[in-house]
C-alpha cells in the first residue's frame, strides 16, 4: 500500500473505505428500508457495516443471503456512478435523537457520546460530547467524524466489493442482540482490488487447516478438547525435523537442555506472579491431598527452580538453560483457530541468567539464532519493533537505570547485527524491555514471531543470586526467548508460507518410490531400503494402480521426489526422477540421487 508513513486514518483508501461504508448503508436501506444501522467504520482491509433486519415469523433475524449481498453491490455500484457530495454538519444532541428517531442504535450512539462513553466508530472514549458530527450525502446521514472523501464518485464502482455477511453482536457482546454484518473493500483501482482478491483466494488455499487435512498433518478431536492438537505421523515427523533443528542450533550456542514437569504447585505460581495475576488465561488449579496444583502456564518459574538447585558464581554466567515445554493456557472456545490459537503447545522455551554486563553479548548471540531460522526457512522480510518502556508510569518494577542498560543493550546489539528497528514507548511488559521480529510472508501477511524477553522481575521474586568476582552477592538478568514461539503456532505459519510444499530437509515424506509393473516391485523395494538407510524418509507405492495415478498422488501430497522403475531403471541400477513441480529429471543411478537428495538436505536448499 502507498503512503507507508502517513496513519492509516488520514490516508485516501481510509477515507474511501468510510465512504464506502456509508454507500453500503444507503444501498441496504434501498433493499431494506426498514433496517436498523448499527456501527460501520473502516477496518484494515476494508470496511463492514451491522444492520438489524428485523425477524422471519419464525423469530429467527433475517439474514443477508448471498444473492441478496450481491444485489445489494450491484445497487451500490449504481448508487456510487450517480455520485454526491459528502457534507459534513454538527447539531446538537436533541437534534440528532430527532433526525435519527426510528433508529434505536443511533440513538444509543447519540446517548453515548453526550454521556462520554464512545465515539462515533464506537470506540470508548472518555469526553463528554454537546454536539455531534454529520456525514450526509442525499438522503442518507450517518452519525460520523470523518474523514470521507469530497464526492462518492472517489470510490470507484468498480474498485469495490462485498465480501462476506455474518452474525455481529451488539457492541461486541454476546449478551446483546446478533445484528448482521456485511464486510466488504474497496481500494484505489481495480488493480488494486483484484491483486486483494488475488491473495484472499490464495490465503485460503494455503489455509493450514484444510491442508493439515489434506496433508495428514494434525486433527482435533471433540473428544480429547477443543484448541488440544493430535500430531499425526506426518506432522509429528514435521515437528521433529524442527526441534532436532533447533536443539543444534541450541547445542552450538551453549544451551544446556533441562526437562520439568507440565504441572506445578500453585505456591510457585505466587512465587512468580502469574498467578493470581494471569489467571484468566488460565485452566483452574487442581486440588490434590489438600494441596493446589496447576498446569504449567509458563516454563520460566520451573527454570527458575533450576537455577536455584545450587549456589551459583559469576563463572557459571551466563546460564542458558533450554526445554521444549507444554504448557496450557485458556482460550476463549470462539478464539480458537487451526494451531495458531491453542489451549495447549509446546515452547521452544529457553532462558539465560547473565550478568548485566554480559547482557548485549547474549542478546545479539540470541538475535542471530532468531535470524538463522527465518534465513534458514526462507523469510527474508524481516523487521524488529522493541517495545520500551514509558518514563512516567510507574507500572515498570525495577531500578530505572537497569531499564536504560536493558534497552541501550538492546539498541546496540541491533546496530551490531544489523537489523533495522523501530522503537515502541509502552510496549514493553512491566517487568522489561523486548524486542519482537515481525516477518511478511509471501501473502504480504506480518507476523510476529520470535520475541526476546529482558526480565529484572523474576530475578527479584525468586531471588536469584550469584557470587561476583567480588566476592558479593548479585542479581542475575533473565533473557526469556522461543524462536519459533510455539511448535503449534509456527508450524501453522509454515505450512501456509511454504503451500504444504516443504523444502526436501523438512518434507514429512521426502521421495515416493514408483515400481511401474508387479515386476519391478522387489527392486523397488530394494532402491527404498538403501535410500531409507541412509538417512532418508522414503515410501514404497507398490500398490495396483497405473504409474500415472501414482506420480499424481505423490504430487498431491506435495512430495518431493517419485522415482520411478521400469525394465530399463531396473537394468541399470536406476531410478528415473521426477519432481512435485512436475519436472522430469531422467534417469539417474541410485548412488547419485542420494548424492544429489544428500546435499539439498544439507544446504536446507528450497528447491529440489
Ligand atoms: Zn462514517
Ligand atoms: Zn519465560
Amino acid at each position: 500500500m502507498s503512503e507507508e508513513n502517513i496513519p492509516y486514518e488520514q490516508t485516501e483508501l481510509y477515507k474511501i473505505r468510510h465512504t464506502a461504508a456509508h454507500v453500503l448503508a444507503e444501498a441496504v436501506l434501498v433493499h431494506y428500508p426498514d433496517a436498523k444501522l448499527g456501527f460501520g467504520p473502516p477496518v484494515e482491509d476494508g470496511f463492514y457495516y451491522d444492520f438489524d433486519l428485523g425477524q422471519e415469523e419464525n423469530g429467527k433475524a433475517v439474514a443477508f443471503t448471498p444473492e441478496k449481498l450481491a444485489e445489494i453491490e450491484k445497487t451500490m455500484k449504481k448508487l456510487l456512478k450517480k455520485n454526491a457530495p459528502l457534507q459534513n454538519r454538527t447539531m446538537g444532541i436533541a437534534e440528532a435523537k430527532e433526525l435519527f428517531a426510528d433508529q434505536p442504535f443511533k440513538q444509543y450512539q447519540i446517548d453515548s457520546l453526550a454521556e462520554g462513553k464512545l465515539d462515533e466508530d464506537g470506540n470508548t472514549t472518555q469526553e463528554a460530547a454537546s454536539e455531534v458530527s454529520i456525514y450526509q450525502h442525499r438522503e442518507f446521514a450517518d452519525l460520523c467524524r470523518g474523514p470521507h472523501v469530497p464526492f462518492t464518485k472517489k470510490v470507484r464502482h468498480n474498485a469495490v466489493k462485498l465480501l462476506r455477511s455474518g452474525g455481529a453482536y451488539w457492541l461486541g457482546n454476546e449478551n446483546n442482540q446478533q445484528l448482521q454484518r456485511i464486510y466488504g473493500t474497496a481500494f484505489e483501482n481495480k488493480e488494486e482490488l483484484a491483486e486483494f482478491l488475488r491473495l484472499l483466494e490464495e490465503a485460503k488455499m494455503r489455509d493450514h487447516r484444510k491442508l493439515g487435512r489434506e496433508l495428514e498433518l494434525f486433527h482435533i478431536s471433540q473428544l480429547v478438547g477443543s484448541g488440544l492438537i493430535l500430531w499425526l505421523p506426518k506432522g509429528a515427523t514435521l515437528r521433529d525435523i524442527l526441534e532436532r533443528f533447533m536443539r543444534d542450533a541450541q547445542i552450538k550456542s551453549g544451551y544446556l537442555p533441562v526437562i520439568t514437569p507440565n504441572i506445578g504447585n500453585l505456591e510457585l505460581y505466587k512465587t512468580s506472579g502469574h498467578y493470581p495475576y494471569y489467571k484468566d488465561s488460565q485452566f483452574p488449579p487442581i486440588e490434590v491431598d489438600d494441596e493446589l496444583y496447576m498446569l504449567k502456564p509458563m516454563n520460566c518459574p520451573h527454570h527458575c527452580e533450576v537455577y536455584k538447585s545450587k549456589a551459583r558464581s559469576y563463572r557459571d554466567l551466563p546460564l542458558r538453560l533450554a526445554e521444549f515445554g507444554t504448557v496450557y493456557r485458556y482460550e476463549k472456545s470462539g478464539e480458537l483457530n487451526g494451531l495458531t490459537r491453542v489451549r495447549g503447545f509446546t515452547q521452544d522455551d529457553a532462558h539465560l541468567f547473565t550478568t548485566p554486563d554480559q547482557l548485549e553479548q547474549e542478546f545479539i548471540g540470541v538475535m542471530e539464532l532468531i535470524q538463522h531460522v527465518f534465513t534458514t526457512m526462507g523469510m527474508t522480510d524481516v523487521r524488529a519493533r522493541l517495545g520500551t518502556h514509558e518514563l512516567d508510569n510507574d507500572k515498570y518494577i525495577g531500578d530505572p537505570a537497569i531499564w536504560e542498560k536493558g534497552i541501550d543493550a538492546i539498541k546496540g546489539a541491533c546496530d551490531r547485527v544489523g537489523l533495522p528497528y523501530t522503537v515502541e514507548a509502552g510496549e514493553a511488559a512491566f517487568y522489561g524491555p523486548k524486542l519482537d521480529f515481525i516477518v511478511r510472508d509471501v501473502l504480504k501477511r506480518e507476523w510476529q514471531l520470535g520475541t526476546i524477553q529482558v526480565d529484572f522481575n523474576l530475578p527479584e521474586r525468586f531471588d536469584l543470586e550469584y557470587v561476583g568476582e567480588d566476592g558479593e552477592k548479585h542479581r542475575p538478568v533473565m533473557i526469556h526467548r522461543a524462536p519459533f514461539g510455539s511448535m503449534e503456532r509456527f508450524t501453522g505459519i509454515l505450512i501456509e508460507h511454504f503451500n504444504g510444499a516443504f523444502p526436501l530437509w523438512l518434507s514429512p515424506v521426502q521421495m515416493v518410490v514408483i515400481p511401474i509393473a508387479d515386476r519391478h516391485v522387489a527392486y523397488g523395494q530394494k532402491v527404498a531400503d538403501e535410500l531409507r538407510e541412509a538417512g532418508f524418509r522414503v515410501e514404497l507405492d507398490a500398490g495396483s494402480e497405473r504409474m500415472n495415478k501414482k506420480i499424481r498422488n505423490a504430487q498431491l501430497q506435495k512430495t518431493p521426489y517419485m522415482l520411478v522403475i521400469g525394465d530399463s531403471e531396473q537394468e541399470a541400477g536406476a531410478v528415473a526422477v521426477r519432481t512435485r513441480n512436475n519436472e522430469n529429471r531422467g534417469a539417474m543411478s541410485v548412488a547419485d540421487f542420494k548424492a544429489h537428495a544428500q546435499a539439498m538436505v544439507d544446504s536446507f536448499a528450497q528447491e529440489l
